[in-house]
């Protein structure tokens, strides 16, 4: 008989960066479940996608600020997938302003989506994980969240949240050789830079050493390593893939 498949559950997988990630694991060999908030026809494309590598793939909608969505949607993937060996949090959302204007729900929504979010996933996934004493989760933050960058309180707050989560998980699942990292992409091409002028993004890329912004496959690729038994002994870590933008 066959191993089965490994299984990773994604979410904000239907596009961009979690997009790339449940593509680069479906090629990998895992089956993936993935959830994404409202954008049905993308969902459908990355699904048919990553079934294309053979994967089994569940893609459902769930709102990852809603804790009981998020509960459904482990319980979901836990039964039509099997136990999870992998979990990513991407799912993420920016509602930049100057501090001075920026409203209650600016904050409140960015927060909840990013931070809750991946409180919320990861207390959905974690006593499971313990359980059998294998697996890894992936936390995509941002570099924003190391830097600080000026418009975007709520989102570095959101981002720097989740590195403290990360690590604290990390020490706290160790024992259960659970491993939890995270990533903190710079600038990447995706729809969420789609409000930036394009003057704003040319001086982004020329800041980097690399000089170009980064692509979605190039966080996927260091998710994908950091989720491998390559990266066995690592954990709390923060690997950040922008560039050379932070040097
Ligand atoms: P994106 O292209 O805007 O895609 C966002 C994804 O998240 C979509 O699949 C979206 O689903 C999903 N999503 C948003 N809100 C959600 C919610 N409440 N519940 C469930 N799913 C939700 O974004 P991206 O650029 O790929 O970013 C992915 C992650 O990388 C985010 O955490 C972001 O903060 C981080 N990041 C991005 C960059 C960058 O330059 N792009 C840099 C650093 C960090 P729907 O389409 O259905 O709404």
């Amino acid at each position: 008989m066959t191993d089965p498949r490994p299984v990773a559950l994604v979410t904000g997988g239907s596009r961009g960066i979690g997009a790339a990630i449940v593509l680069r694991l479906a090629e990998d060999g895992h089956d993936v479940a993935f959830c994404y908030r409202g954008d049905d026809t993308a969902a459908k494309a990355t699904a048919v996608a990553a079934e294309a590598y053979g994967a089994r793939v569940l893609a459902q909608r769930a709102d990852v600020a809603d804790a009981a969505a998020v509960r459904e949607f482990v319980r979901a993937a836990e039964t039509g997938l099997g136990p999870l060996d992998a979990v990513v949090t991407a799912a993420g959302v920016l509602r930049d302003r100057p501090l001075g204007l920026m409203a209650q729900d600016d904050w409140d929504t960015v927060l909840r989506t990013n931070l809750d979010g991946t409180y919320h996933v990861c207390r959905a996934a974690v006593r499971g994980l313990m359980r059998r004493r294998r697996g890894a989760i992936v936390a995509v933050s941002s570099v924003a969240g190391i830097a600080g960058t000026p418009m975007q309180a709520n989102y570095c707050a959101s981002k720097a949240g989740i590195i403290g989560l990360a690590r604290s998980m990390a020490k706290e699942l160790g024992g259960h050789q659970v491993r939890v990292n995270v990533v903190a992409p710079g600038y990447v091409d995706t729809d969420m830079l789609a409000g930036l002028t394009e003057e704003f993004t040319t001086a982004a890329a020329g800041r980097t050493a690399l000089g170009r912004l980064g692509r979605p496959e190039e966080v996927a690729d260091a998710v994908a390593f950091l989720l491998s038994p390559r990266a066995r002994y690592i954990t709390g870590q923060v690997l950040t893939v922008d560039g050379g933008l932070s040097l």
